[in-house]
């Protein structure tokens, strides 16, 4: 990647937003090739803050001059403006929260991590009635969520909404069909994968807090599913 972007004179950015601390060849997410990195701290995500919240990390200290008056209206000296920006401020609240709960982010990724494990030998052997997610090696995912895929995504939703398992779909509707690109290239676009994903993918329950015997009722209501 770092490869193409320089013969071709491209700025790599990466989109970590569901990705705090998860690795990749041994180095943290947001540590390069990329130019830049945006995170989210949207209340959900692996580091959450108590209300909306994002941050973007670079090692050059000229973009990093540049965001840091973007997002305080263009202006890096009280009452001048260089440019035209928004104010994008973190406050100071949201900050002390999520300094705090950096601290814990590798306990609580751990205990994804053994969830997401839990998952893979539970729902083990159902071929392509249930496809678990890959492990890219040399990665250590995040385990924001915990996606599988099959043919018959709606009704095994609809069977586990009955087993009381709350489950969501990321992404029901893929950016190309989007209502905001219709008129556009993008909207005439062939994209066979992004299409049978957004029909195929279920994210199960997930997180930090998720105790085993919760799991496990999870997995015996998937395994109880009759097509
Ligand atoms: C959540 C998310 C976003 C949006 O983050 P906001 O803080 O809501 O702007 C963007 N990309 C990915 C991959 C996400 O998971």
């Amino acid at each position: 990647m770092a490869d193409v972007a320089r013969r071709h004179d491209l700025v790599v950015l990466d989109d970590a937003a569901q990705a705090h601390g998860a690795r990749r060849d041994g180095r943290p997410v947001g540590g390069g090739p990329a130019h830049a990195t945006a995170w989210s701290f949207y209340p959900g995500k692996n580091l959450g803050a108590i209300g909306d919240g994002g941050a973007v990390t670079t090692s050059d200290p000229e973009t990093a001059r540049r965001l840091r008056s973007l997002r305080n209206y263009g202006s890096s000296e009280k009452y001048r403006h260089d440019e035209v920006g928004w104010n994008s401020r973190l406050d100071e609240i949201q900050a002390a929260l999520l300094t705090v709960k950096l601290g814990r982010l590798d306990e609580h990724n751990g205990r994804r991590e053994a969830a997401a494990r839990r998952y893979d030998d539970g729902l083990a052997g159902l071929g392509e009635e249930l496809e678990l997610p890959t492990r890219v090696p040399g990665t250590t995912p995040a385990w924001h969520l915990y996606v599988v895929r099959t043919p018959h995504r709606d009704r095994l939703r609809e069977h586990l909404s009955r087993c009381g398992v709350e489950t969501l779909v990321h992404y029901p509707v893929p950016p190309h069909r989007q209502p905001a690109f219709a008129g556009t290239g993008l909207a005439e676009a062939h994209l066979p994968v992004a299409d049978r994903l957004a029909r195929e993918v279920l994210s199960l329950p997930m997180g930090p807090t998720l105790r085993p015997e919760q799991q496990d009722a999870v997995i015996d209501a998937v395994r109880g599913f009759r097509p």
